[in-house]
């Protein structure tokens, strides 16, 4: 996949100014250091347990895939095409860089193999690193919001944190 980041700033829609980046001229994008965000996840998991985690990826998923769509529709001319794709809207999200991304009638096969919050995580916590489980739900999420579907059933067979070359995730729905 080429660079969305480089296309919206070519076309000005992502501009940056008063010390922020905006995407659409009216969203705003923070910007917590991804490495922080690994240790707060990580916190979050030793405070509570990794039900809370998936809880929290699930909220953080619905709430931002559902406010990207209106936005989205808001401000499609300053979108190419070839950019208006599910992939596309996940890496404009910011939840990560895909490498691989395989669609069939009931089912999409995920592959990212440079995170910048698992990635860390797992450099930091390795296996006991929870941040997939997190991210599994934001995913899950988006692909629910995008394709309108009620429910879709997640598994994560490869994954950095436990020594593969890549995450994998399949996300199964009827
Ligand atoms: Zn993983």
């Amino acid at each position: 996949m080429k660079d969305i980041f480089e296309d919206l700033v070519i076309r000005k829609g992502l501009i940056g100014g008063g010390n922020q980046l905006q995407l659409f001229k009216n969203i705003r994008f923070t910007m917590y250091p991804a490495r922080a965000f690994s240790f707060l996840l990580q916190k979050l998991y030793e405070d509570n347990d990794l039900k809370y985690i998936r809880k929290l990826g699930k909220k953080m998923g619905r709430v931002s895939s559902e406010n990207f769509k209106k936005e989205i529709a808001k401000m499609k001319r300053l979108l190419k095409k070839e950019y208006q794709t599910l992939p596309a809207l996940i890496e404009l999200s910011g939840f990560g860089k895909i490498h691989s991304f395989k669609e069939n009638k009931k089912e999409i096969i995920l592959q990212i193999k440079e995170h910048p919050v698992i990635t860390p995580s797992k450099e930091i916590y390795g296996k006991k690193s929870i941040a997939c489980s997190f991210y599994s739900q934001i995913y899950a999420e988006y692909i629910k919001t995008f394709r309108d579907l009620n429910n879709v059933q997640i598994s994560h067979n490869k994954c950095l944190c436990n020594g593969d070359k890549l995450c994998e995730w399949r996300f199964k729905w009827e």
